[in-house]
């Protein structure tokens, strides 16, 4: 057991030491009892977990190591699976049976997704392809959803006047392809509202499901827009899954970081930079004077804040001509939204000094903001049960320093969203989770969750669990 009175860093190191002999020895044999948690510890988890630590149950720390075939191991579920004395509601059976059934169906639309990565707003391939899926599966479709072209909507109703369950599916990549495995999520929201309709229909529960096609999560807020044209109204909870690192058969019920996002452009006067640079006015001095103000600025942030930026460079620099022009994009987080929100001013006070230094113009593009993910108590608890009871996961409440726009909607009406572990040699955002969000390891991970998700709904929908509306900010 890693020894959490040293710091959490202390049990990150064997990842470090791994890292720095990468490719020299292969990691130790997978030995699950060594990562899974017992049914005590979980009970107790909720205390262990440490806000910003990166360990999240005792053991080995190289856990994203583990060969693939070896990583998830049905026949190594924890001990205490199944071990509530209740007897199993036959709809868990019904959920089992059907996302069972649609297992190859479901892979192959996570790897066609994958296998076709689309950058914000431009995701129209998934969009056709997820459409197409829903539609076969009984939901009325309606394509290019409230005016954005990649967003889509499906729902089924069985019986009306009942509750309604929101599922969000997001589906763009990033530049270095399905690095956030997004992919895995598509899946899971379309294998999700599959098994619920299937529950409806079979066990005779009144209900309405909605599943939306999110664009744009890595930048461009497609669920903001999305929520402010209605897209959520009449949502009694709205739920999604995500992928990330971690150990076998663990999942968070966590919160994310608030983040508000710049494009600063700062114009000056090109001059020959050697004959007369006294007659130039150079943006790319401002770009650099504002990255370190920045630099100087991380010193004084609580370590929970973030502050990360890009300069853009351009065709036409070239060292004997003094840049006239320059831009910037900065991401700036904190646990809340207000916490960002103050953080963000101190950061844009640095543009404007470099600005006013070097007598350079600025203009300050803001991005949509993404609020802290606001899980609700209530549904991650029921969610921790279901997933623990039927599905063998150790669900803790973990953070993460990383921001999504489903934040936003966290804040508007009630909202669950697990992240879960696959294995991957490094984190998300990196070509190697990008590789690893299209493992079969992978994705008996993402079905794990799928199921745990799709048994909640149903649970949500006979109004099994309870939940308090919110007050909408929009
Ligand atoms: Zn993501
Ligand atoms: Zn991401």
């Amino acid at each position: 057991m890693a020894d959490l009175s040293k710091g959490c860093f202390s049990a990150l190191l064997p990842t470090l030491r791994r890292n720095k002999r990468k490719g020299a020895a292969p990691p130790p044999p997978y030995n699950s009892t060594l990562v899974i948690a017992s049914k005590e510890q979980v009970k107790t988890a909720h205390l262990r977990f440490q806000p910003g630590c990166a360990c999240a149950l005792d053991g080995p720390a190289d856990f994203a190591y583990a060969p693939e075939e070896t990583w998830w191991r049905d026949d190594k579920l924890p001990p205490y699976i199944g071990g509530l004395e209740a007897p199993t509601p036959s709809f868990v059976q019904t959920v089992n049976d059907v996302l069972d059934g649609l297992d190859s169906e479901l892979r192959e639309l996570s790897l066609q997704i994958h296998s076709h990565p689309e950058l914000g707003y431009k995701e129209r391939f998934a969009h056709d392809t997820l459409t197409t899926f829903m539609a076969k599966h009984g939901f009325t479709v309606t394509k290019h959803y409230l005016g954005l072209d990649t967003a889509w909507r499906a729902e089924y109703t069985h019986i009306g006047g009942g509750r309604v369950l929101g599922i969000n599916a997001e589906m763009d990549a990033l530049p270095l392809g399905h690095a956030c495995g997004h992919n895995l999520i598509a899946m899971s929201g379309a294998g999700v509202a599959v098994a619920v309709k299937s529950a409806l229909e079979t066990h005779n529960i009144p209900g309405k499901i909605v599943i939306l096609g999110t664009p744009a999560e890595e930048g461009g807020g497609g669920k903001v827009l999305l929520l402010e044209r209605g897209a959520y109204e009449g949502m009694d909870a709205c739920i999604m899954s995500h992928p990330t690192v971690g150990p076998p058969h663990t999942a968070n019920v966590g919160s994310t970081n608030a983040r508000y996002g710049f494009q600063v452009d700062y114009e000056g006067h090109s001059a020959h930079a050697a004959a007369s640079p006294w007659e130039g006015t150079n943006a790319l001095d401002a770009a650099f004077m504002a990255y370190a103000g920045v630099s100087a600025l991380r010193q004084q942030m609580k370590p929970t804040y973030r502050v990360h930026g890009i300069i853009v460079g351009r065709e036409e620099w070239t060292p004997n001509v003094i840049p006239d022009h320059a831009t910037m994009r900065w991401n700036v987080r904190a646990p809340t939204k207000e916490e960002a929100s103050d953080l963000a001013e101190r950061v844009k006070n640095c543009f404007h000094g470099a600005a006013l230094a070097t007598g350079c113009k600025i203009a300050i593009k803001e991005d949509i903001p993404y609020y802290d993910l606001q899980n609700d108590e209530g549904l991650g608890d029921a969610f921790t049960e279901i997933a623990q009871q039927y599905y063998g996961l150790a669900v803790g409440t973990q953070g993460t320093s990383a921001s999504t726009d489903f934040g936003n909607i966290s804040q508007a009406l009630p909202s669950l969203h697990p992240t879960y572990a696959i294995p991957a040699e490094r984190g998300n955002h990196t070509p190697e989770f990008a590789e690893a969000a299209a493992t079969l390891a992978a994705h008996a991970a993402a079905m794990r969750v799928t199921k745990a998700l799709a048994v909640f709904g149903v649970k949500f929908l006979q109004k099994e669990v309870a939940v308090i509306p919110k007050k909408r900010l929009t």
